[in-house]
């Protein structure tokens, strides 16, 4: 993609105008064009695993800009405000040994084991739906990970990917939890999908277990190794992808909002994560009033803005082990106040795609 191709798409994908109007604009502003477009491509580029070794953008720089330039023009947005992808990664829905253990290390903190999350689960969607309302539904990506044929590989997702199995009972359980909670179905593709080329089976296979077409997707530990490979998941149809974020800070990658297109063909649009539970309160090992505070100084900017951006809450977060529900109820709560509303795949399908 050029830096022409890149402020051009991406004006024409949130903004009312026609083509005459963004190649005049682009054409007028080549040398803005090349420095967001470098800004934008540095920060994409995944150093692995989701976490960023260098600066991150604390603010939406890039979009910022782009919105500058389009409103000195008079152009208006497609849509205004901002609408908020509530997502819940569903990566266990009871404590293993393997996850207390890794949690216990990386973090030195102590999960409960035995019992299972989908009380924990139920609470969580239940104050998402208190924010949507009839705006909208929560997104819950549900994990299938097909096992690689390396060795190597395979002993890096045992510790890496979740482990549960969708054709048991229990998840039997969650799935009427989210057929109840009206929840849109999506994939969390493991941690080798994509460089595998096992997505499409994954993918496939949950369909099947969910009954229900899935397009949107979010990839596990948010890991997808060069932001090109997402056309694997285009080709699988996926429409919409939540993967670009970092583990490890509240931050805006690529310095945008979304939606945009991550890739040249244009095939999937990236709605970008930037807020998750256990980035919080693990990574960052926050208070909850500590949390509060950073989340609400991220997103105040956001609200004026307008864009779509996603905000993930996992499946263990209101256990007794977690208790990370009252920062989420508390950060939705303003939200709404602010004016934010649910995210609607609907209403998205409408606008941008
Ligand atoms: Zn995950």
């Amino acid at each position: 993609m050029s830096a022409e191709e890149f402020l051009k798409n991406h004006i024409l994908l949130k903004y009312n105008c026609d083509l005459a109007q963004v190649d005049e604009l682009a054409n007028s502003n080549i040398e803005l064009g090349e420095s967001l477009f470098d800004m934008f491509n540095t920060d994409i580029k995944s150093k692995g695993l989701g976490y960023s070794l260098g600066k991150s953008f604390e603010v939406p720089m890039v979009e910022q800009k782009i919105d500058e330039l389009c409103q000195s023009v008079g152009l208006k947005k497609k849509i205004e405000g901002l609408r908020v992808m509530l997502s819940h990664d569903i990566d266990y829905i009871y404590p293993t040994k393997r996850m207390v253990l890794k949690r216990l290390v990386g973090y030195r903190k102590f999960s409960q084991i035995g019992g299972d999350y989908l009380d924990s689960i139920s609470n969580i969607l239940e104050i998402s739906n208190d924010f949507c309302g009839d705006d909208g539904n929560p997104v819950v990506f549900i994990p299938n990970p097909v096992r690689s044929d390396s060795l190597k590989q395979r002993l890096r997702e045992y510790f890496i990917d979740p482990s549960y199995d969708i054709r048991s009972e229990l998840f039997g359980k969650v799935i009427k939890i989210l057929k109840e909670s009206n929840s849109t179905i999506g994939s969390h593709g493991s941690l080798n999908s994509i460089v595998e080329n096992k997505f499409q089976k994954e993918k496939s296979d949950l369909e099947t277990i969910v009954n229900c077409n899935i397009v949107i997707n979010r990839q596990h530990w948010l890991n997808v190794p060069d932001v090109n490979d997402l056309d694997v998941l285009a080709d699988a149809g996926i429409q919409i992808d939540s993967s670009l974020g970092w583990n490890d800070r509240v931050a805006f990658r690529g310095g945008m909002l979304g939606p945009y297109f991550p890739t040249k063909s244009r095939r999937i649009q990236e709605i970008p994560l930037v807020a998750m539970d256990g980035t919080l309160f693990d990574e960052l090992s926050l208070s909850h009033s500590q949390a509060l505070k950073l989340l609400k100084k991220k997103f105040r900017p956001l609200i004026s803005m307008g864009g779509v951006v996603s905000v993930d809450w996992h499946d263990r977060a209101a256990s007794p082990s977690y208790r990370w529900e009252r920062t989420y109820q508390e950060f939705l709560t303003w939200l709404k106040c602010e004016g934010a509303v649910s995210f609607d795949l609907n209403d998205f399908r409408d606008r941008y795609l």
